[in-house]
């Protein structure tokens, strides 16, 4: 009996989910539930079996307008400008709290918007939410200036200078669909900290657990027009990015589009971090625990069934280690079972649309044709599931460095292992990509390991271990794959100006 014959245990739906499923969704602007200004919504797909979710509003360039217009007067006349740094601390408390509180229901909604296994969802994108908010809450009345010793040659009078670190001012927060939740809180928590207003604009495949999270944010006493939140399709970011009173836009999603923000931003200069994406190198060197390399390249490249930014998409292996790490990993995916994100048993959900398995199933097709060996995993599922996006996860062997699946990202459950021998050959080989975002190693001996990791130009190495994340460790790329960093007290360096004040004495 294959695994595709073997049924289901699919997770009931809570009350609270049936219920906001039930709904018509709005725009959160100024504190207000409003309908977009064109009356238009579209539908939230279900991507495990291609079913509706519920509708949500289609909001435009007028309503990015109404939003900014809201969070400037935010900014500069509300509550939050003069409240201290501890309050705000405590309605990010707050906010951690009622996160935790409906981690179910959070959990359940990713689970059916995105198509990632609920108990994922739960474990890892709900409680690091909830963690975020709480590691920004920490911040916010600690965001303290400097006093520096200052001599000016031309003065003989003396001076005392210090330093304020004051909120950036209005901000847009554009975000995707691979974990919606979690990137809403990477980007809200160190702005929200730090004094600013936001418009947040989640992706068009994933505005569920925004819009939740929004609700959240109203209901732990927010004040009006600080948090604003804005669904639709493609036109509202591009509006954000545009918009003459946006002091800050901060994006995560394609190359493509950080170069569209990038060339946006210039109107009225305003700052910009984006965090792109990545073609991660995963090393394995012979001398490692071959077992637990192989698990972690395994997880490295399959985790979120490979829509990861970081995900350890080149897995190159050393040699003589070569044929058994890639025997493992094969036998590890072939034994995948993919299915929809509400059941138990899945391992491995679909894509999270028709458009991605095309982009995907597209790179496995040019894989093949430049004489790439797919080996693939998993059955698909059938009957109801038939619908959904899934797609096989795939192991490409015979790829050579200059293959379009070595050197584009697929954001995907696809990894290219390829042999090494000498390592200063391989740290060449796995810096030569326009990205520089995460890489991986793996040995048991650890100068080697520190030795790489100088080497590697990316913004994040794991040393034996992939894919870990906590709220204090900073995150982001070299190169093309963005700039300024997520989480940490770093991320704060986004959201703040420094004021250099002079007095005489
Ligand atoms: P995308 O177009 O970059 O979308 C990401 C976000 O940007 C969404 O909220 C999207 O809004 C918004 N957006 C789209 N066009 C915009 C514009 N001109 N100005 C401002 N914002 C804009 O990504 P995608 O098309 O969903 O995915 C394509 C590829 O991007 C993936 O296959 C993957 O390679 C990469 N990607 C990377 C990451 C990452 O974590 N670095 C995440 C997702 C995707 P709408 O949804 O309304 O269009
Ligand atoms: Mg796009």
């Amino acid at each position: 009996m294959s695994t595709t014959d073997i049924p289901y245990t699919t997770v009931k739906t809570i009350a609270p989910v049936k219920a906001f499923l039930a709904r018509t969704h709005k725009l959160l602007i100024n504190g207000d539930w409003v309908p977009s200004s064109s009356g238009e919504t579209f539908e939230v797909e279900n991507p495990s079996d291609g079913t509706k979710l519920c509708d949500v509003a289609k909001g435009n360039a007028q309503d990015v307008d109404r939003a900014v217009k809201a969070a400037r007067a935010a900014f500069d006349h509300g509550p939050w400008r003069t409240m201290s740094g501890r309050e705000r601390g405590k309605l990010l408390y707050k906010v951690a709290e009622l996160v935790e509180t409906y981690a179910d229901e959070f959990a359940q909604l990713e689970s059916l918007d995105n198509g990632k296994p609920v108990g994922v969802a739960k474990a890892a994108d709900v409680a690091l939410t909830a963690e975020h908010f709480r590691y920004y809450a920490g911040w916010a009345d600690k965001l303290e200036g400097e006093t520096i010793p200052v001599a000016p040659p031309y003065s003989g009078a003396r001076y005392l200078n210090y330093t304020v670190r004051e909120p950036v001012g209005v901000v847009g927060q554009i975000i995707p669909w691979n974990f919606p939740l979690l990137m809403a809180a990477w980007k809200l928590g160190a702005a929200l900290c730090s004094g600013c207003t936001v418009i947040l604009k989640p992706a068009e495949q994933t505005p569920l657990t925004a819009l939740r999270l929004a609700e959240v944010f109203v209901e732990a006493g927010f004040p009006e027009g600080v948090v604003n939140v804005i669904t639709g399709y493609g036109e509202p970011g591009a509006a954000l990015a545009n918009h003459p009173d946006v002091d800050k836009v901060a994006f995560t999603g394609s190359t493509e589009v950080g170069h569209e923000i990038v060339k946006a931003s210039a109107g009225n200069l305003k700052r910009v971090t984006i965090e792109l994406g990545g073609k991660s190198p995963n090393i394995v060197f012979a001398d490692s625990d071959l077992e637990t390399a192989a698990a972690g390249a395994f997880n490295a490249i399959f985790f979120n069934h490979g829509q990861c930014c970081c995900a350890g998409s080149r897995l190159y292996v050393q040699g003589k280690a070569y044929d058994e790490v890639v025997e493992r990993v094969a036998d590890m995916t072939r034994n995948i079972r993919l299915g929809p994100g509400m059941a138990t048993e899945t391992q491995m959900g679909p894509l999270v649309s028709a458009e991605q398995k095309a982009r995907v199933s597209g790179y496995v097709d040019a894989g093949q044709a430049q004489g790439g060996k797919a080996q693939f995993g998993s059955e698909l599922p059938g009957g109801d599931l038939e619908g959904g996006h899934f797609v096989r996860p795939t192991v490409f062997t015979d790829v050579k460095h200059d293959h379009k699946v070595v050197q584009e990202e697929i954001f995907g459950p696809v990894v290219c292992p390829m042999p090494f021998e000498d390592v200063e050959e391989l740290a060449r080989e796995a810096n030569d990509s326009i990205y520089g975002l995460a890489a991986g190693i793996w040995t048991k001996d650890i100068g080697k390991a520190h030795r790489l990791a100088e080497l590697i130009r990316a913004g994040t190495v794991w040393i034996n271990c992939y894919n870990m994340f906590d709220a204090a460790s900073p995150f982001g790329g070299f190169k093309q794959s963005g700039y300024g960093r997520e989480m940490g007290h770093h991320a704060l360096d986004n959201y703040l100006e420094t004021k250099s004040i002079w007095v005489e004495m």
